[in-house]
């Protein structure tokens, strides 16, 4: 019989989510578990690659494999595709091992034409229900199987309800839809040439193709980008007997999550229409209520569902999101899924559910992508701050963004792409403004309820959105959004609140975020879990403070330079930066040591009893010299003002900016290089480290100060730095009268650091890797050219799996990293090493860094919680499977 292609509903089960995708698994799993599941089967992943092998042909091998499928179905229904009588009518659906939502297409109500229509309408006595499938399943087939343009459908819809006289879809009646069944057909005809398909095998085959096909649709192909979803996969396709949410008063559509995907709370949560088909709800282009009104309405269903819910989410170990229909009062399950959730549900229903025994600790800890935190730990809407209010929708994925109104996806894109926060405003939208929704900082439609697509993508993606604003109108023509009397342009500046669902005029003050409690259970089970220490990158001493409190064990960076960064000390900086001689440097010198010795005793304090690394400045040059360009504009102006005084002033400055200019500052007169050649600046440094720890240590303070050299390339780079270091620290103890052990150690930063180390640790005390740095030397990439110019088309175009700034290539930089701790504990066993860079709040990285026997990890102090997480699934993996590290002991 060859290859098997399809498999009944009987005949799958949960473990074929690769072969049925997850939706067909699922649908298999509920009938085993007894659930009210319409009966159906489902075509495989396989199929859908051979059908692309085939040039997009389904193969007749599988197409007979369908027609006995359908022969089963309708023996088990008693029931016929066709037939005049007894028609069967099926569903089309997509689905693949991992879910898409919204991204494929569904077909619903096929097998229905002109006989059969008719048929159906006799039989349930209901033809107004009869012909609202039929046009429903014209539309879907000739958008999506004939490429038929959907709006033209729509426009004819508005029309009619127009000469009818109603509102809503579902007020029209018989005779106003059997006119619009005349009017989509002819536009079928007017654009494809042919008259609409009435063989029902025919729709069928087609349909299965289009479904197949829509794997390659654009929103797809980017949510699989976004999502880092193999494009092998495929999707599978099931097919399964229609159930009625639009047969009637008695029926409706609905969609239930057994927790709150927003909050997390422990109650069914969903929304539910009232004699509706279940795309109406999912596309958003009806606002649903909630499921209250199908508890008010059908008690006994209510109930069952809510059972049922419970039986789901027992079963599957994991919050469900359950798509249902009831016809007549009768609940069916056309699917169900694991729901996707805000980070604070996720975070929520994960502890919750290991508290109440449904999953264990270690598995609440791996559920929970590090990734995924950054929402929570985003600013949010000052609660006591007067806000301008322009009106309030459904919260539907937490968090506050602030940003211009754009009304398009391409154009959210585009400013995206120069560096506008943008709040992407829409009627609705549909899966094909994915890319919009990726730009913007925030999303806001008109309509929809909280699982509409804008609310299930939003929240996937991590973005704040509210949706369901109807008191809102937006005139996409003219490109304004009306709120109440009040109108509001394409550029304007709003703050949307994915909480309260508030929409805000203009920008509104945000406060730090605060944790729940059940994030600070999970940051304590991460800590417990752990075994790789993880350190805090800061910079003052509110930043170590902070680091502290959540659970940092010491800094594993302190850049100084960025100590400069306020406008007082900025101006000094620059000055010293821009004197003529090691005399001038020191006047300038001398102003900041006090500054920066204070700083230290305000980090020093806060992690008393901790290590505490300082790195000797490292200054980008350009970060602290004036703009060129400005400077030659004020030149222009002062002249044309005659101002001599001031033009003398700026030309010499001019100049100096000149001298120093660098065509490549990433890899310029920086780190240590400044450091060897400008001599007072690091011993001054080293002065304000010394003392204030001894300061401390006086006032029977711990302190564990170290200091770092960075960007080394060579070892006589270290020996240089360490003579002028430790001569001012023997200053320093002579004048106290006291000492300390101040280790020094070396910034790994660059390739021949790592390629020479059993060199450079003949005068370290300790190494610390700067994975930013060292990605950028060993891929020969400027990080601001490549992330802005074509990181992006690397990525897209899969020349890089990854941004290597993000996850750190294990490959490549990975490699020098273990030359590094390879030889450098070659020389000196035991050798503390540890790392900073961006990339220690990454999992993958960090698992790599764990395997590699790092000391420490150091991250700044928002992305702790990320790091800890990181940290803690490190450990439940390498003790999983140890992995040989090249840690000596
Ligand atoms: C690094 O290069 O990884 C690093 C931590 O230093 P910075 O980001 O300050 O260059
Ligand atoms: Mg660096």
């Amino acid at each position: 019989m060859g290859q098997k292609y399809v498999y009944l509903f009987s005949e799958g089960s949960g473990a074929m989510g690769d072969l049925l995708g997850r939706k067909g698994a699922n649908l298999a799993d509920m009938i085993s578990l007894g659930l009210p599941v319409p009966y159906g089967f489902t075509i495989t992943t396989e199929a859908c690659r051979r059908f692309y092998d085939e040039g997009k042909q389904i193969h007749p091998l599988i197409s007979s494999q369908i027609e006995d499928g359908l022969a089963t179905l309708e023996q088990i229904t008693g029931k016929a595709i066709g037939h005049p009588t007894r028609p069967l009518l099926v569903s089309v659906r997509s689905g693949s091992s991992i879910s898409m939502p919204g991204m494929m297409d569904t077909i619903l109500n096929l097998g229905i034409n002109d006989k059969t229509a008719e048929s159906l309408a006799y039989q349930t006595n209901q033809p107004a229900f009869a012909y609202d499938s039929y046009r429903r399943f014209i539309q879907m087939f000739a958008s999506i199987v004939l490429d038929v343009d959907s709006s033209l459908f729509e426009e004819e819809l508005l029309r009619m309800k127009d000469i009818a006289g109603v509102t809503r879809d579902s007020d029209l009646d018989a005779d106003h839809l059997a006119d619009l069944i005349n009017r989509y057909k002819k536009i079928v005809s007017e654009e494809t040439g042919h008259c609409f398909p009435q063989d029902p095998i025919e729709q069928l085959m087609k349909a299965t193709g289009a479904v197949f096909d829509s794997w390659y649709n654009q929103r797809a192909m980017i949510y699989r980008r976004i999502h880092k979803i193999p494009e092998h996969l495929g999707t599978a396709v099931t097919i399964q007997e229609m159930v009625f949410g639009n047969a009637g008063v008695n029926s409706g559509t609905g969609i239930a999550f057994t927790r709150h995907p927003s909050t997390g709370e422990a109650s069914l949560f969903g929304e539910f229409l009232l004699n509706a088909q279940g795309e109406d709800i999912v596309a958003g282009i009806r606002t649903p209520s909630p499921l209250s009104l199908l508890q008010d309405n059908m008690p006994v269903v209510y109930a069952q569902l809510k059972k049922t819910a419970h039986k789901l989410e027992n079963h599957y170990r994991d919050m469900q999101d359950i798509e249902f229909t009831v016809e007549n009062s009768r609940l069916f399950l056309l699917q169900t899924r694991a729901a996707k959730r805000t980070a604070e549900a996720a975070i929520k229903v994960t502890v919750d559910m290991a508290n109440e025994g449904l999953i264990s600790r270690d598995e609440a800890l791996l559920r929970i992508n590090p990734s995924n935190l950054s929402p929570l730990l985003q600013y949010t809407i000052d609660p006591h701050s007067v806000l301008d209010l322009l009106g309030t929708g459904l919260g539907a994925s937490s968090g506050a963004a602030t940003g211009i109104i754009v009304f398009d996806a391409e154009e959210a894109e585009r400013l995206h792409r120069t560096g506008l926060s943008v709040i992407l405003v829409r009627p609705e939208t549909t899966p094909e403004d994915i890319h919009g929704m990726v730009a913007s900082d925030g999303v806001l439609t008109i309509r929809g309820g909280v699982t509409s697509h804008a609310a299930v993508v939003a929240r996937d993606l991590g973005k704040p959105s509210v949706v369901g604003c109807e008191s809102f109108t937006v005139d996409l023509e003219e490109r304004r959004l009306h709120a109440g009397d009040r109108t509001l342009n394409e550029g304007d500046v709003i703050t949307i609140c994915g909480s309260s669902g508030q929409v805000i005029n203009g920008e509104a003050p945000l406060v730090p975020p605060r944790f729940s409690d059940e994030f600070k259970t999970l940051l304590q089970w991460a800590r417990d879990r752990k075994t790789l220490p993880v350190l805090a990158s800061v910079n003052s001493p509110r930043e170590a403070d902070l680091s502290r409190r959540m659970g940092a064990e010491g800094v594993g960076l302190c850049r100084t330079e960025q100590m400069f960064k306020d406008p007082h000390r900025l101006g000094i900086v620059t000055k010293m930066m821009l004197a003529h001689s090691a005399y001038e440097r020191r006047k300038y010198l001398n102003q900041l040591i006090p500054i920066q010795k204070d700083d230290f005793c305000g980090i020093f304090r806060a992690m008393e009893g901790k290590p505490v690394t300082i790195r000797l400045i490292d200054p980008p040059l350009h970060e602290f010299l004036p703009n060129a360009e400005v400077l030659s504009l004020e030149i222009e102006r002062a002249r044309v003002a005659g101002d001599t005084g001031e033009l003398k002033q700026k030309i010499a400055l001019l100049e100096r900016i000149q001298i120093l200019h660098e065509s490549n500052p990433a890899f310029g007169h920086r780190g240590c290089r400044l450091g060897i050649t400008y001599p007072e600046i690091y011993e001054c440094q080293t002065r304000a480290i010394a003392e204030a720890a001894l300061d401390l240590k006086r006032e029977g303070i711990h302190v564990y100060p170290r200091i770092i050299v960075p960007l080394l390339s060579h070892t006589n780079e270290m020996l240089a730095v360490r003579v002028n270091v430790l001569n001012t620290l023997e200053q320093v103890y002579t004048q106290y009268c006291d000492r300390m052990d101040i280790p020094i150690g070396a910034f790994m930063e660059l390739p021949r650091a790592c390629l020479t180390a059993d060199r450079i640790v003949e005068y370290a005390d300790f190494f610390v890797y700067g994975t930013n740095d060292l990605t950028q030397s060993t891929y020969g990439f400027s990080r601001d050219d490549a992330e802005g110019k074509y990181l992006a088309y690397y990525l897209d175009h899969k020349i890089l799996q990854d941004n290597p700034f993000v996850v750190l290539d294990q490959e490549g930089v990975g490699q020098l990293i273990k030359i590094g701790i390879e030889k450098g504990r070659s020389k000196r066993p035991g050798l503390k090493i540890g790392v900073c860079g961006d990339h220690t709040s990454e999992q993958q990285s960090v698992l790599f860094f764990q395997n590699e026997g790092l000391d420490f990890i150091s991250s700044l102090p928002h992305r702790i919680p990320m790091s800890l997480l990181s940290a803690a699934q490190a450990a439940i993996h390498t003790e999983k499977a140890p992995v040989p590290t090249t840690k000596q002991k």
